[in-house]
C-alpha cells in the first residue's frame, strides 16, 4: 500500500493521517500474522519457493523406540512432523511428508527405507528434516539431539543452528550437533538433518514429549530456525544470503 498526499510548502506535517497509516499497518500485520510471534526473523511467506521433506520416522509395523511408561516413538514422530509441516507451510514453504498417518511406506523395513530414499532423491529440494525420538540404556541423557551427514558443511551449519535453538527452547545447556550414519542423511543433493526430539528413556523427557504443548514447541522452534536459515526478505542475514 502506498499512501500519497500533497502538502503545501511549509505547511505543518499532517500527523493524523500518518498515525492512522501506521496504526493500519500494525493492525494489518497483526491480522495477517506478519508480526512475529516468537522471533523477529519469522515472517509469513519467507519460505516461499523452498521445498522441504518432513520425514516422520518409523510407522506401521515399525514402532521405533518405546519408553518405560508405555510411550511409543512412531506416533510421537508423526505428531511433531505434522505440526512442523503446518508451520513451514504457513511460512510459504512447499512440504513433502514421507507419511501423514500411522502407516509405514511399505511392509518391510527395507522397502520402507527405499521409498523414503526415493522421496529424498527428488529434484528441487532445499532440505529434509527427519523426526525421531531417542532412547538410551541409562535414564540420564535428556533433550533434543540433532544429527547431520559427515562431510556436509551446510548440514553441520543447519544442525548446529537447530541444536542451539532447541537447547535454548527447552532450557538446557547448548550442545554440538552430532554426525549420524543414517541413510536419510546420506541420500539426495539437499541438506539433510535428523532431529531426535528427546529421550523416551528419560522420564522427564518422556512426560514432556507426550504433551501437545511440547510437541508444538519443538515443531515451532525447528520451523522458526529453518525460516531464519533459509528465509528471504526477513531483513536479517541468514546462511542463505550471506554464504
Ligand atoms: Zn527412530
Amino acid at each position: 500500500m502506498r499512501v500519497v498526499y500533497h502538502r503545501k510548502k511549509n505547511a505543518p506535517l499532517p500527523l493524523a493521517p500518518v498515525a492512522l497509516a501506521v496504526a493500519f499497518f500494525i493492525l494489518a500485520a497483526l491480522v495477517t500474522g506478519a508480526m512475529p510471534a516468537r522471533q523477529a526473523t519469522t515472517a509469513v511467506g519467507s519460505l516461499s519457493g523452498k521445498t522441504f521433506v518432513v520425514d516422520a520416522g518409523h510407522g506401521g509395523f515399525d514402532n521405533g523406540a518405546s519408553g518405560p511408561n508405555g510411550s511409543v516413538e512412531a506416533p510421537l514422530n508423526l505428531a511433531v512432523s505434522l505440526y512442523l509441516a503446518g508451520e513451514l507451510r504457513m511460512m510459504g514453504a512447499t512440504v513433502i511428508m514421507t507419511r501423514i498417518d500411522e502407516n509405514a511406506l511399505a511392509d518391510t523395513k527395507r522397502e520402507d527405507m527405499q521409498k523414503r530414499s526415493e522421496i529424498l532423491c527428488q529434484d528441487g529440494l532445499t532440505a529434509s528434516i527427519s523426526i525421531h525420538m531417542n532412547k538410551f540404556t541409562s535414564k540420564k541423557p535428556k533433550g533434543p539431539r540433532v544429527f547431520f551427514a559427515e562431510g556436509s558443511q551446510e548440514g553441520y551449519a543447519l544442525a548446529l543452528t537447530l541444536q542451539n535453538a532447541l537447547d535454548d527452547a527447552v532450557g538446557i545447556k547448548r550442545k554440538e550437533p552430532l554426525v549420524g550414519d543414517y541413510l536419510v542423511l546420506r541420500t539426495g543433493e539437499q541438506t539433510n538433518v535428523l532431529v531426535e526430539c528427546g529421550f523416551l528413556s528419560n522420564p522427564e523427557d518422556e512426560a514432556l514429549l507426550l504433551t501437545e504443548a511440547y510437541q508444538m514447541l519443538l515443531a515451532q522452534t525447528i520451523a522458526d530456525t529453518i525460516a531464519e536459515f533459509y528465509g528471504v526478505n526477513t531483513g536479517f542475514p541468514t546462511f542463505a544470503n550471506v554464504a
